[in-house]
């Protein structure tokens, strides 16, 4: 049964206000994946509420795949979830991309909106393109071809120069390339700034709009902070979101006091969340005024039965803690120092605090990974299930992507179907020695994501031509376009496209 638009809009709750209907400058705000994903993050979520509060500005927001409009047969245009306004009518397209894999709806989603995907052959009475976004914050260049203008970093201390840059329409795209953080490809820039907010309290982002029909229903997400002081040489989110930062305790729980007029869940959320310098007292706060709150993945030290008595207060009965290997040689190579003893101390706690399932995180084709080495997986679960006999175990295993700008940037990473093979053994082992539920990433999307993580704009052809097509069809349209998956996957070396990206300049809100 498809979930009507009408229903969708009457299931929201706008916290800052009513939507507005008219305003000079028309935008769209795009989330190129489901409604429910685009609801769940805070990008778009955080933009959408510094856009609302511009009384200037008319924003609405869209998803792909289109939302259905009852009593009209579907014609395949994308259209606007407020106003049901296709895309190509806005003035400006603003999409905000989590992940390399949400790119290929890209293009996709502009030729549905009624808006010629390729920026040169866009026409003037078309919208703006502008892609943002942590992904594009990683590696933009293979988006460019699709952009009238790319941005890299934090969008808080541009946003009033964004803004009045686009409120020019004669020279927008050359006013974005005045803006620290805008890259416009037209005027083939050398490199772009990564812009940083300095102070986290002076923007609070959280959830603008809640409705049960997120990933994440009716739960109010607030951000705890930025960035993280770990050393893990594969995690994409330490570089991008540096310096670490976190929001004040007292801006943290003046959130959640706004939030707790409309629900009882929070969910803090940020890359460390227990590296929060107060994050008990936040937790136990949150639930002395009546909230529930939940978290996003745990560090297994940052564990403590203060932490865990609210959490488990909340009602949460899960928690998700990430040692990626169970390998002391791999741990090194990928810099994820927790050991077996501190995931046992943190499930202890948690158990005791009536926590009843443990979701684990690990890792699959870290390089110089044997069969052997990628098995002890098996016996870390398996340890674990014997000593919390009453704790059930979820055990998701993920494929090593490397990320631009992390210490594993340029490795080679193994090819897809002798990944398959190793993955394959090591649910075999985990369903026969555990009763763990198990999940495994896919090695051929993981291929397709560290392509299109390393590549530049040559894969924009590639990127257009794969939308719904799977990881076959990325495949066969790099050869269409004379590309080799696999030197994507070997070791790179010369200058990267990422590097476009430079230094971090960090900015006050509104500077
Ligand atoms: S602890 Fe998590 S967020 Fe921090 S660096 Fe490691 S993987 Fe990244």
């Amino acid at each position: 049964m498809p979930v009507w638009r009408r229903e969708i809009l009457a299931d929201e709750t706008h916290l800052f206000g009513a939507p507005a209907d008219s305003g000079l400058l028309r935008i769209a705000l795009l989330f190129p994946n489901a409604y429910e994903l685009g609801m769940a993050n805070l990008a778009l979520q955080g933009l959408y509420r510094l856009l609302s509060a511009r009384p200037e500005v008319l924003v609405e927001r869209a998803f792909y795949p289109a939302i259905p409009e009852e009593g009209r047969a579907h014609d395949g245009t994308l259209r606007s979830l407020e106003h049901d306004t296709a895309l190509g009518a806005f003035d400006v397209i603003a999409i905000t991309s989590s992940f390399e894999l949400d790119w290929l709806n890209i293009p996709a989603a502009l030729h549905d909106g009624g808006v010629e995907p390729f920026a040169d052959e866009r026409g003037l009475d078309e919208p703006l393109v502008i892609i943002g976004g942590p992904a594009v914050t990683s590696n933009p260049l293979p988006l460019a071809p699709f952009a009238d203008a790319l941005f890299v970093g934090e969008v808080e201390p541009v946003f009033e120069a964004m803004v009045q840059a686009l409120l020019d329409p004669e020279d927008a795209p050359g006013r974005l390339a005045e803006v620290p953080g805008f890259l416009v490809p037209s005027e083939e820039p050398q490199s772009v700034e990564r812009v940083a907010l300095d102070d986290l309290d002076t923007v609070p982002t959280t959830t603008a709009v809640l409705t049960p029909r997120s990933e994440f229903p009716d739960t109010f997400l607030i951000e705890t902070g930025r960035g993280c002081p770990r050393g893990c040489r594969f995690c994409l989110a330490r570089e991008i979101y540096h310096p670490v930062r976190s929001r004040s305790a007292e801006s943290v729980l003046n959130s959640a006091r706004l939030g707790l007029e409309f629900t009882e869940r929070v969910g803090l959320v940020g890359a460390a969340v227990a590296d929060h310098p107060q994050i008990q007292e936040i937790a136990a706060e949150i639930v002395a005024m009546g909230g529930r709150v939940s978290t996003s993945s745990l560090r297994a030290e940052g564990v403590t039965p203060e932490l865990m008595a609210a959490l488990a207060g909340s009602g949460q009965r899960t928690i998700t803690l990430a040692p990626e290997t169970a390998d002391a040689e791999l741990a090194a190579a990928i810099g994820k120092r927790v050991s077996f003893d501190a995931v046992r101390t943190a499930i202890f706690l948690a158990a005791d605090a009536g926590v009843t399932e443990v979701k684990l995180y690990f890792l699959v084709g870290i390089p110089d990974e044997t069969d052997a080495a990628a098995l002890k997986i098996a016996d870390y679960v398996e340890a674990l299930e014997r000593e919390f006999s009453s704790v059930r175990f979820t055990v998701s295993i993920g494929v090593l992507s490397p990320k631009p700008h992390t210490e594993l940037e340029r490795v080679a990473v193994p090819d897809p179907s002798a990944v398959g093979r190793r993955l394959k053994k090591l649910r075999g082992a985990l369903t026969s020695r555990t009763k763990a539920q198990v999940t495994l990433a896919s090695p051929r999307w993981a291929a397709v994501q560290t392509a299109l993580g390393r590549g530049g704009p040559e894969l924009a052809p590639v990127i257009a031509a794969s939308a719904g097509k799977g990881p076959g069809g990325f495949g066969d349209a790099m050869r269409a376009a004379g590309l080799s998956l696999d030197d994507y996957l070997a070791e790179q070396s010369g200058p990267a496209p990422w590097e476009i990206v430079g230094e971090c300049r960090l900015m006050g809100a509104g500077e």
